[in-house]
């Protein structure tokens, strides 16, 4: 990957340069911002320009074998550590780590802008969380303690810090610290506030903001995922994410959830208990990397359900059938409770993120939308 074949971020591209080439690239540093800000194409091509030795001030050449491994992410000095799904059949070290590089090579060949859940999939199942386990830390001290193969340099590319155990943390402490001669930890974040305090503190921190509309529809088009106007509507809706902008253009601009949402609020407004109940049977059965997702899709569609209620139709960010539900609805989310369905969404979440009963903690949630919902005042 070469810093060309990332999307935008033209300024910490200038940054990360300036500090290579000046001699202050910290050893440590995380870069914290949205799957789709491009965090970790981003990371693959600073690895790749440090290590060509033909890089010109703009970026690495790309043409030596240096530069052909790094793409194929098959450098012996290029390492990776990815969240991964307990319980797998194999616990040999070995056969884990490779098992990962198959993933993520196939991951990158497809496109380096993917979510969290997208990774999970490839694993094998999307329905679970993944994490960096100790086990995971080990291999990264070990491999780090070898020297380097074939470059001056040792990159270590980890993906989500924020899903490490604090034991995996903890034996990490002293390498992040004081790393051997020329490595270098390159941390990727989507939630840095959750990322541990004794990992963050020891890291250069950088955030990537969101990708500007105009620039998004541009590598749409140059990567032959939408064309013309719709290219400039799916900027639109993805809320400068990529990753999400990728979603949009390949599926159309319904999000999987959308169903759900409609299900739920048609039960609420009509008042009908056995399609609320129903609804909860479906949600229930999801697993809970999707109930996750679901509730942060919930929440960002109230958003704009309020927005139109306002009447301010053209701050909303949705498009197509989500714009048209969003409208339909804008009349049931207004002053009164849209702070709390906001707040029912985020204290759902994190019940079901602390393993929490999926039936109960939905059952609740649904009849107390029936209650919200039917106070149906326009503002
Ligand atoms: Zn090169």
């Amino acid at each position: 990957m070469q810093f060309r074949d990332v999307i935008g971020q033209e300024n910490v591209k200038r940054l990360l340069r300036q500090r290579f080439n000046e001699g202050r690239m910290p050893h440590a540093m995380m870069l914290s911002g949205a799957t789709g800000a491009g965090g970790f194409p981003l990371a693959l091509a600073l690895a790749q320009y440090m290590a060509c030795s033909h890089r010109t001030e703009e970026d690495s050449c790309g043409q030596c074998p240096t530069c052909k491994k790094m793409a194929k992410i098959a450098h012996p000095d290029l390492h990776f550590c990815m969240p991964l799904i307990r319980n797998r059949e194999s616990d040999d070290p070995a056969t884990v780590e490779a098992d990962m590089l198959d993933a993520l090579r196939a991951q990158v060949a497809d496109t380096p802008y993917f979510s969290e859940s997208e990774w999970y999939a490839r694993l094998g199942d999307s329905a679970k969380q993944g994490s960096i386990s100790a086990a995971a830390s080990r291999r990264i001290v070990e491999a780090l303690w070898l020297k380097s193969f074939e470059i001056p340099y040792k990159f270590m590319i980890l993906w989500l810090p924020e899903r490490m155990h604090l034991a995996a943390a903890n034996r990490l402490l002293k390498i992040v610290e004081e790393p051997p001669e020329g490595t270098y930890f390159i941390l990727l974040s989507v939630r840095p506030h959750e990322v541990l305090p004794t990992i963050a503190s020891r890291v250069q921190q950088t955030l990537l903001p969101h990708l500007e509309q105009p620039t998004i529809a541009r590598a749409l088009e140059d990567r032959g995922l939408a064309q013309g106007q719709v290219a400039l509507e799916v900027a639109q809706a993805c809320q400068g994410d990529f990753t999400e902008a990728q979603r949009i253009a390949e599926e159309g601009g319904e999000s999987p959830f959308l169903n759900l949402m409609q299900a739920l609020y048609r039960g609420a407004i009509a008042n009908r208990y056995p399609d609320l109940m129903d609804w909860v049977e479906t949600v229930a059965k999801l697993g809970r990397e999707p109930q996750k997702e679901m509730l942060a899709y919930f929440a960002r569609m109230v958003r704009e359900m309020y927005m139109f209620n306002l009447g301010q139709g053209d701050l909303c960010f949705s498009i197509g059938q989500e714009r048209e539900f969003a409208q339909k609805v804008s009349p049931y989310v207004h002053g009164r409770n849209v702070g709390w369905l906001l707040d029912e969404y985020s204290t759902t979440l994190y019940q079901i993120a602390r393993n929490g009963n999926p039936s109960i903690i939905f059952t609740d949630m649904a009849i107390r939308h029936a209650r919200m919902i039917l106070l149906k005042i326009k503002v």
